[in-house]
């Protein structure tokens, strides 16, 4: 496995701080793997094991794969009473998947570079000579899931097989209409497979997310490795759900919350979702009901909430889309 540190910048101490990764194999560069672009979404564990598995299979690989496990080091270092945040610039809020604007593609100097403009641009030149990439991330509090966000992904996605998948075409056109896309999916649509994984919730360590993705990229780099993409010219028989965000339940008002319902659940009409407590009514409670058949995508990581937060994500099962 051979290590490469891309500079970044230099710290106001004098540390010269960069990205590292990690490539293995030999022949066509492949299969992109990043992680950690967002402070806490501790994906590390699922590098950690792919890593152990690609070192094993080493002198049979015969395409190259490129690991990122921690792709921005401004992120992890946000830390506030053990709780790693990271998801946002603490300076400008820009969340720091957001950068990957088309001006920053150009030496054009209108565009003064921001550091996170400079992070985007090494990712993109990392990026760019692999066919599949995949952006781990983790959720609030969440099951593993992909990202399906363009529908020629479908079949790809069926073949990855998650439990659990996210069809959001509503996130696609929005996402076209602004300047700062998400990580690859728009720039690369139709060149490329470039997938979001939500792969748990925010800084845990849970042993059953790790094997399900772990499993569903090793079966990824097995089947390459022996067939390169056959995979995508067959129909693949699976047992994922396909779900399509419907909308998120609110706290109505200030509240302490606990959930009912815990995502990948199913829901009823009439089933309870969550019970919340508040202070104006202490010793009493109140619960919430779901008003349809849905499935939950996700809760907010939190049982504290302020009037207006968002705390529970529902989608409904997909037949075909
Ligand atoms: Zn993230």
């Amino acid at each position: 496995m051979k290590s490469v540190t891309h500079p970044l910048f230099t710290d106001i101490t004098g540390n010269k701080i960069g990205i590292t990764t990690y490539e293995i194999g030999k022949g066509e560069p492949i299969l992109y793997l990043q992680g950690g672009i967002h402070g806490g979404e501790v994906t590390f564990f699922i590098f950690h094991e792919i890593a152990k598995y690609l070192i094993s299979i080493e002198n049979q690989l015969n395409f190259k794969i490129l690991l990122v496990p921690m792709v921005n080091p401004m992120a992890w270092n946000q830390q506030f009473y053990h709780y790693t945040a990271g998801k946002f610039n603490s300076i400008d809020g820009i969340d720091f998947n957001r950068n990957f604007s088309d001006h920053n593609y150009t030496n054009d100097v209108r565009y003064n570079m921001s550091l996170e403009s400079k992070m985007a641009n090494i990712i993109i030149e990392m990026a760019t000579p692999y066919k599949i990439l995949l952006d781990l991330h983790t959720a609030r509090q969440s099951k593993p899931y992909l990202y399906v966000e363009h529908k020629s992904y479908k079949n790809f996605a069926e073949f990855l097989n998650f439990k659990m998948n996210i069809v959001d075409p509503l996130q696609e056109t929005q996402r076209a209409a602004t300047d700062f896309s998400t990580y690859f999916t728009q720039k690369y649509q139709n060149s490329k497979y470039a997938f979001t994984v939500e792969c748990g919730s925010h800084d845990e360590l849970n042993i059953e997310n790790i094997n399900e993705v772990k499993t569903r990229i090793i079966l990824l780099i097995n089947e390459l490795n022996n067939n390169k993409f056959e995979f995508l010219k067959t129909k693949h028989q699976n047992n994922s759900i396909f779900l399509e965000p419907v909308k998120w339940i609110h706290a109505h008002d200030s509240c302490f919350v606990k959930f009912e319902k815990q995502s990948g659940d199913s829901v009823n009409k009439g089933d309870k979702l969550a019970t919340i407590y508040d202070i104006n009514h202490l010793g009493t409670s109140e619960k919430i009901y779901s008003d349809g058949s849905y499935m939950v995508i996700e809760n907010t990581k939190s049982t504290i909430y302020r009037a207006g937060s968002k705390m529970i994500w529902l989608g409904i099962k997909l037949s075909d889309w």
